[in-house]
């Protein structure tokens, strides 16, 4: 199956500087900053500054530069937050099963409190 990039979604908006945003961190192929509506006391979105719809695009095409940048970042943000003490969840929807809201590659990193089992039995 190919991807679609819809460079109207809001990350790609905050990317071009049409929204503004506010950073934790910033690097070559990647951004991170606060979610807008946590759902924990830390709650973190990376994602790369590339045109990735979700995480499956973004392992399979992008650069090893991109992939390396990304993973590095994630950990930056990890080690910055302090979330090796009580442990964290990081979450990538992709798709309509998993409620992809922005169909821009990110990365949930979730903190701060317990965060139960990792699915809530289907509705
Ligand atoms: P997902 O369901 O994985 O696509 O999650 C998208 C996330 O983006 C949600 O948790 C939203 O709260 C978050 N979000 C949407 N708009 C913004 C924004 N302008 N700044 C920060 N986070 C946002």
């Amino acid at each position: 199956m190919g991807y679609h990039y819809d460079d109207q979604n809001i990350f790609a908006k905050i990317l071009r500087g049409e929204i503004p945003s506010e950073p934790l961190l910033d690097t070559e192929h990647s951004l991170a900053f606060r979610d807008i509506r946590p759902q924990a006391p830390t709650h973190v979105l990376v994602i790369p500054k590339g045109p990735y719809v979700c995480y499956d695009h973004f392992a399979q095409d992008a650069s090893d530069a991109e992939i390396v940048d990304f993973t590095r970042a994630l950990g930056s943000m990890c080690k910055e937050l302090g979330v090796a003490g009580n442990g964290w969840r990081m979450i990538a929807n992709a798709g309509a099963d998993a409620v992809q809201e922005v169909p821009h590659m990110h990365v949930h990193i979730l903190a701060g409190r317990s965060l139960g089992r990792m699915l809530e039995p289907a509705s």
